[in-house]
């Protein structure tokens, strides 16, 4: 058995990695279930720089394979804001209903036609053996006038996807619907394709 460690304690980040990447002989725990205690200063300018501090940190402490994801969304009109700072634009951390009301704000006055923005997933995996794989997921998209729907999590209320006509935001449609064309489910598509490619 191939134990991966996911550094993250996301229940719905770990369940939607498991789903993804169901080789067989491979089984994924939470730092938690690991007994990983990491938790990195996450201070890089990119998805992809933070998604590695927090892989490279967790594989240091346990020499286990580690896979680490950074995602948030990015607003032309505000020069890609909140961008790593998705989880704490409003100043807390993980206040989502405080983030949703700082964008709806920055973004008032701003038509319909410059609202445009895209959701970006960057995940690092870390091999045992140190070696390293990177994808990266993205899914374009509007940011609405009003939050809209109760599914999902952050910023979904008010994330029109392109692919949805600009219709129904990501926290109006199921789970399944959202993953089929999320950054984080392209992302991990894209991981999927590169570790069947590397054990041929
Ligand atoms: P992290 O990758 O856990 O650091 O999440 C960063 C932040 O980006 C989250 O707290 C959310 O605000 C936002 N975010 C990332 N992915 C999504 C998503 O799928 N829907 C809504 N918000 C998201």
């Amino acid at each position: 058995m191939k134990t991966v460690v996911i550094a993250s304690n996301n229940a719905h980040k770990i369940d939607e990695i498991r789903a993804a990447l169901d080789f067989e002989g491979w089984e994924f725990k939470s730092l938690r279930e690991a007994q990983v205690d990491s938790d990195p200063e996450e201070d890089a300018a990119t998805f992809e720089g933070n998604a590695r501090i927090k892989a490279r940190a967790a594989h240091e402490l346990c020499g286990l394979a580690v896979l680490a994801d950074d995602s948030g969304l990015e607003v032309d009109a505000l020069d890609g804001a909140p961008g790593v700072l998705s989880a704490r634009y409003a100043g807390v951390h993980g206040d989502d209903a405080a983030n949703n009301r700082k964008l709806l704000e920055e973004l008032a006055g701003t038509p319909d036609e410059a609202r445009t923005a895209r959701f970006v997933c960057s995940l690092v995996f870390v091999d045992e053996d140190g070696s390293e794989l990177a994808a990266r997921g993205t899914v374009e998209g509007r940011i609405g006038h009003e939050e809209r729907g109760s599914e999902g999590f952050g910023y979904d209320p008010l994330f029109l996807p392109d692919e949805f006509g600009g219709e129904r935001t990501f926290a109006e449609v199921p789970q399944a619907e959202k993953t089929a064309i999320s950054h984080r489910g392209r992302a991990l598509e894209s991981l999927r394709a590169q570790l069947e490619e590397r054990s041929r």
